[in-house]
């Protein structure tokens, strides 16, 4: 295993510091120094930016992340147990660690980063994971205030971000990610590397923003997706009658078939769909 600092290994934290894994904090810890550093190095050149990291836990990324000399970090992390941990990796490299503790879905990240540059990494806990990476690219204001996004998700999550139109996985978030973002999955990670392992094999995902994506209104853009791909099998006509009474003049304005499935539709398509809906809308 590479040494990539001076600290103790991360098995000799985690006994040292009682922090057994806790599943309801979706606890799968990466002890293998090469797989963080390969993490943080996928996120780019960090010696200009603030990094954010949610989730530190015992701090196996988060030591990866300023080993490959990252400016400075910002952790949030909700268990309270991983804060003496963390503590010694911040007085480890002095001025460069800040750790909050708090739910990053209820702490606002633009006020927390204020107006640096910021890369986002993480190894995410599976279970708000998802919301997260929404909040992330569903900011009001684009360019966002991240210049990337380098997350571990369940490779599931993963391939659903990336997915393409009529594959099983293309959905609501490969439409808002696709609209939004460039990039895709890097690398798979299997369960073993983890501590407990996952069901699960994971996938590090990196994306940056889309300088100008199409023009379409973000709400619109949410509301014809939830329609069309809450029911999926159905025809666009059918599916997005809960928004339109008259659905099928909505489709063919946008110019495309009122017959086809929502996964058949391109990023193109839907902001087509939602640049309609929001003119019908207006009149
Ligand atoms: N970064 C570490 C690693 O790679 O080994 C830990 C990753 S573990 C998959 C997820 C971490 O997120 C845990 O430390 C967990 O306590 C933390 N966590 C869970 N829910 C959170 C939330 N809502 N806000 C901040 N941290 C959270």
């Amino acid at each position: 295993m590479a040494q990539i600092d001076d600290l103790p290994p991360l098995r000799d934290v985690i006994a040292e510091h009682g922090l057994n894994a806790k599943k309801s904090l979706g606890q799968n810890f990466l002890l293998d120094l090469n797989l963080t550093s390969r993490i943080a190095r996928s996120a780019g050149s960090l010696e200009d930016c603030t990094v954010l990291e949610v989730g530190p836990g015992p701090g196996g990324l988060t030591r990866a992340l300023l080993a490959a000399g990252a400016k400075r970090v910002i952790a949030i992390e909700k268990d309270s147990r991983c804060l003496p941990a963390l503590a010694e990796i911040s007085a480890h490299y002095p001025g460069r660690l800040e750790v909050i503790e708090g739910d990053a879905l209820e702490i606002d990240p633009v006020a927390l980063t204020g107006g640096d540059k910021v890369r986002i990494a993480a190894n995410l806990p599976y279970n708000v994971g998802t919301q997260l990476l929404i909040n992330w690219i569903t900011t009001p204001d684009w360019p966002p205030f991240w210049s990337s996004l380098t997350l571990m998700f369940q490779k599931e999550v993963g391939e659903r971000i990336s997915a393409s139109p009529g594959s099983k996985a293309y959905g609501r978030l490969a439409v808002l990610a696709g609209w939004r973002c460039k990039g895709g999955i890097l690398f798979d990670i299997s369960p073993k590397a983890f501590t407990p392992p996952p069901k699960v094999t994971s996938a590090v995902v990196h994306l940056e923003p889309n300088a100008s994506p199409l023009p379409c209104d973000l709400k619109a853009l949410e509301k014809i997706t939830a329609a069309a791909f809450g029911q999926r099998r159905k025809m666009l006509r059918a599916s997005l009658k809960s928004l339109s009474a008259d659905a099928e003049e909505l489709v063919t304005k946008a110019g495309l078939k009122p017959t086809a499935r929502a996964e058949e539709i391109d990023i193109a398509g839907f902001v087509d769909l939602a640049n309609t809906f929001r003119a019908a809308q207006a009149v």
